[in-house]
């Protein structure tokens, strides 16, 4: 028997009363962030403010009320504020609003993915999904694919299909002989090099690709493929990139898909992030080609501004992915052999799995195909018009062309004119910047230099946020330099 405090608090807490004190957390955050109030990072230039959570293993429960107010006071206090306009940090969305609340129905059902008689209209509606994105990178009848956690999960499972293939016999026996070679580019995603290493195919086996404007040299592909055949070896994979991580570049999918089709070998495009620009008639002709690939990666939770996690794996036929994964297990899986399982748990890495998939039909539901390349092209705007600002000032300069929401660019303050220099003051001038609360971007290195990066993912960014993103780094580079050396 329960014990009497707890049932009170089980029932009480299922009430509208319970769940207003979460959502109306989240709609005065959203609020607040809207209107561009407050820093961005919450403990901005106050370290010591940021909340320890030290506390000991609670014994006994409190009023639900009071967990809220931590929650809002320490959580979201110490968080970092991405739908504040002036996040333009990492590749982690400000997140579309009907998908969140959606988040607590799919934690409510608790339907898992893995078995369809678990989950009778999850599976229907990650399928559906599934297929509208396998529509829109023009693959056919036979497709399918499943969600995943992320880009990671898609990628590995993508290439252990491809592994599946090259060696069906791998799943039992383990990798024999000659280690096959995975072909990717110069500017491909770790996830890459990580399943090489995951998959037992070794990090050595990695032939990587130079780049030219930052994507993955034609030629240098052609010659990199007709070393490895002279070597006698085989190509488990080439791996092209849809929205480089750095600068969002997209590789020259026709390109790409036209030598693996010549060679009969798997192409896999890695579109975590920009396989989403199918959704945009201004954009999607920048993946042409794409058809051609067996496996691709497509993260919702990226561009198509989904809250964490929802990530996608679709395969142009749908029977790699079972053949990826030999799995017996009768106590789960009941498909007759040789017929299509209606269990996704067979073509995924995962077992107990949330259905994300109702965000993403929920997205699409709300604001439909046409609003999501609306978004896209928003947000690629941005980093267009940060663009232009920057050519029309003289302290900073820019990487390269936007592809897509992502910008490379570098502080070049009067006089400082030695590179070493400028990666440190590019470094600080970033940390300044973040810690003064304006704003929140990134940085990397690009061409062994240091350089300041932006990703525009927040519909309520605008040009004017853009301006005052240069004035505000102008304004903290004066401060870093006038600081005392
Ligand atoms: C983000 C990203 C990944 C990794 O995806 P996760 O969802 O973070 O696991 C892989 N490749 C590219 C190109 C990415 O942008």
């Amino acid at each position: 028997m329960l014990p009497d405090d707890l049932r009170t608090a089980l029932d009480a807490d299922r009430s509208s009363d319970a769940a207003a004190l979460f959502t109306d957390i989240v709609v005065r955050y959203f609020e607040q962030t809207g209107r561009g109030d407050g820093p961005v990072s919450s403990t901005a230039g106050h370290p010591e403010r940021r909340p320890s959570f030290d506390d000991a293993l609670p014994t006994d429960g409190q009023p639900l009320s009071a967990v809220a107010a931590r929650i809002e006071r320490e959580f979201l206090g110490g968080a970092n504020r991405l739908s504040h306009p002036m996040y333009m940090g990492h590749q982690v969305a400000a997140p579309l609003p009907a998908p969140v609340w959606t988040e607590a129905v799919i934690a409510a059902l608790n339907n898992s993915i893995a078995v369809s008689e678990m989950s009778p209209t999850g599976t229907l509606v990650e399928e559906r999904v599934i297929q509208w994105m396998c529509g829109l990178a023009g693959f056919g009848a036979g497709s399918g694919g499943t969600l995943t956690s992320g880009g990671l999960e898609a990628t590995h499972t993508a290439l252990l299909a491809a592994r599946a293939a090259l060696d069906p016999e791998s799943w039992k026996r383990g990798l024999t002989g000659p280690n096959p070679v995975l072909v990717c580019g110069e500017h491909a995603h770790y996830a890459i090099s990580r399943a090489a290493g995951e998959l037992g195919l070794g990090t050595d086996n990695v032939r990587v690709v130079p780049s030219t404007n930052w994507k993955m040299d034609i030629e240098a592909l052609e010659a990199t493929l007709d070393t490895i055949a002279a070597e006698g070896r085989r190509v488990l994979a080439v791996v092209a990139t849809a929205g480089h991580t750095a600068t969002g570049s997209i590789d020259d999918l026709r390109a790409i898909g036209a030598l693996c089709d010549a060679r009969g070998l798997w192409m896999h495009v890695d579109g975590a992030h920009g396989a989403s620009a199918l959704f945009s008639a201004t954009h999607a002709p920048r993946l042409r080609g794409i058809e051609r690939a067996r496996t691709i990666t497509w993260d919702p939770h990226k561009m198509m501004l989904l809250p964490l996690a929802a990530g996608a794996l679709i395969a142009r036929d749908e029977r790699d992915l079972s053949a990826a994964f030999s799995q017996q297990a009768p106590y789960l899986f009941h498909g007759t052999e040789g017929a299509r399982s209606p269990d996704q748990g067979t073509r995924s890495f995962m077992c107990s799995r949330r259905a994300d998939a109702l965000k993403v039909w929920v997205a699409l539901q709300r604001y439909g195909a046409s609003g999501i390349g609306a978004l896209y092209d928003h947000v690629c705007s941005l980093a267009a018009a940060l663009h232009q600002m920057i050519g029309e000032r003289a302290e900073f300069a820019a990487l390269h062309v936007p592809e897509s929401n992502i910008l490379c660019f570098r502080w070049l303050p009067a006089g400082v004119h030695d590179d070493a220099t400028l990666d440190w003051l590019n470094q600080r001038l970033r940390e300044r910047y973040n810690a003064s609360g304006r704003g929140w971007i990134t940085s990397t290195v690009l061409d062994g230099r240091r350089v300041l990066r932006v990703t525009m993912m927040n519909p309520r960014t605008q040009d004017a946020h853009v301006a005052e993103l240069l004035d505000g780094l102008a304004a903290e580079g004066e401060g870093l330099l006038s600081e005392p050396a």
